[in-house]
């Protein structure tokens, strides 16, 4: 979405200030603010930024572009808001950051890389393509024709690739008609993130054009920002009458009749933003978690719609290192209060930036994602 189309949004924030804190208990909502303690780093301010830009009340400089790429677009400014503008939010963010590039000043040194590898290489790592599918220990025949198809995603391809296989050893155990691909691209989020939305349309229709060669019925991920992205920016798959899941609600259905393995563990779970806030799912990882028999899962002070960001997203992991390392240490803090032994996500994203969170604060935290879990308990 285009700044202009949002102009009208942009002077309906009154600045009443409500979505610097939880509405429930006045707890810490945005770690953008929180770290940096201007209007400016608040979901308040970049509104108020975006109208000035807008108008030409302000020019851009150094410090502007710190604040408006400073921000792990964790939504949760617009889960307290209780205006209208609300909805408008993320997308003023995101438009600002578009304007920001499309103005020659944006994105941040770090995130302008993404676009490059992923035109040259169709990931945003920098990884040779041919080595796409290489996280599979024992490879699977690649169908040409299969219903489902688990799209994989760049970050459990190259980086996190346990989350990857143990996916896959669910399907197999499964026994449905799925298949991989190792035509699959970057699905673009990374650069529609930060605001370089030239740069993503070849990786869209690349995509696409797979997806309707393939004649897939049904797209499921392992990866929250891959699914965010297929199933709000990839406004043409409802059309073409393909299915978007992420793997929590697919299993949920799948394995709803089945004899799972006991264990006994206590888990907490945290819960990514681009599946939580940004596309509502909640219920289904911990109903996931829950089907264990003998794991007992313990929740952390702020979930759901106020979960904590783990500060993995919006380009600020590559951005801002040190800073995204310690949102996920205040994270790893609150998961260590419940008494937990194991720390379980749905997102390679959360489990990198999480882990690297917990080497770093020398936690005795253990960090897997559901799908580890239940691999071992099928
Ligand atoms: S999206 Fe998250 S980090 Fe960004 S302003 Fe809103 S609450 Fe703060
Ligand atoms: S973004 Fe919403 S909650 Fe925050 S100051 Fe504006 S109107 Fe109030």
């Amino acid at each position: 979405m285009d700044l202009k189309d949002l102009k009208d949004w942009l002077y309906r924030c009154p600045k009443c200030n409500s979505c610097k804190y939880l509405y429930k208990d006045y707890n810490k909502s945005c770690p953008s603010g929180e770290k940096f303690r201007w209007e400016t780093y608040w979901g308040s301010g970049r509104v108020w930024m975006a109208y000035a830009l807008k108008n030409g009340e302000l020019e851009w400089s150094d410090s502007i572009i710190k604040a408006i790429f400073a921000c792990p677009t964790c939504g949760n400014c617009a889960e307290q808001c209780e205006q209208e503008i609300k909805d408008h939010l993320i997308d003023i963010f995101e438009a600002l950051r578009a304007e920001a590039v499309k103005s020659g000043y944006g994105p941040m040194p770090e995130q302008k890389m993404y676009a490059q590898f992923a035109a040259e290489k169709h990931n945003p790592y920098n990884e040779k393509h041919e080595e796409r599918t290489s996280w599979m220990p024992n490879p699977i025949t690649m169908k040409d024709n299969a219903e489902i198809l688990y799209f994989v995603g760049c970050t459990s391809s190259y980086r996190e690739k346990e989350i990857a296989n143990a996916t896959l050893e669910i399907l197999k155990k499964l026994n449905l008609d799925f298949t991989v691909s190792k035509d699959e691209w970057c699905c673009g989020s990374p650069l529609l993130r930060t605001g370089q939305i030239e740069d993503v349309k070849n990786l869209i229709e690349h995509n696409i054009e797979l997806f309707k060669k393939m004649g897939i019925k049904k797209i499921i991920t392992s990866c929250a920002g891959c699914f965010r992205t297929l199933n709000k920016d990839y406004t043409d798959l409802k059309d073409l009458g393909i299915e978007i899941q992420h793997i929590s609600d697919f299993l949920l259905e799948k394995l709803k009749d089945a004899d799972l393995k006991e264990m006994g563990v206590k888990v907490t779970y945290h819960d990514p933003c681009h599946i939580g806030r940004h596309s509502g799912i909640f219920d289904t990882p911990r109903d996931l978690i829950k089907s264990i028999p003998g794991v007992d899962l313990v929740e952390m002070k702020r979930i759901r719609e106020n979960a904590w960001c783990c500060g993995a997203g919006g380009g600020v992991k590559s951005a801002f290192k040190d800073w995204a390392v310690e949102i996920a240490i205040e994270r790893i803090k609150e998961a260590e209060e419940t008494g937990a032994s194991i720390l379980l996500s749905s997102c390679p994203f959360c489990h990198r930036n999480l882990n690297d969170a917990i080497k770093k604060s020398g936690s005795k935290m253990k960090m897997i994602d559901i799908v580890e879990l239940l691999q071992e308990q099928i």
